[in-house]
């Protein structure tokens, strides 16, 4: 799946939305998230970022990998 890490937080850019072809980016109140069930791993989002915030999860940068649980947790909890 695709992460979207810190650089998001309060920018909330939503180019990424727009690309996504399978809708699976939603937006939270100071973020937006990918639903990792949902993503089809196609890299669209990835470029579109204007402060690149989006990584495949393997390429994520290392202070930032608690990203991977951040995103599938706004899923999973209330
Ligand atoms: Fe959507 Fe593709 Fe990005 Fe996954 S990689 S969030 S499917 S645009």
């Amino acid at each position: 799946t695709y992460v979207i890490a810190e650089p998001c937080i309060d920018v909330v850019d939503r180019a990424c939305v727009e690309e996504c072809p399978v809708d699976c980016i939603y937006e939270g109140s100071r973020a937006l998230y990918i639903q990792p069930d949902e993503c089809v791993d196609c890299g669209a989002c990835e470029p579109v970022c204007p402060v690149e915030a989006i990584f495949y999860e393997d390429d994520l940068p290392a202070k930032w990998s608690v990203y991977t649980a951040d995103n599938a947790r706004f899923f999973t909890e209330p």
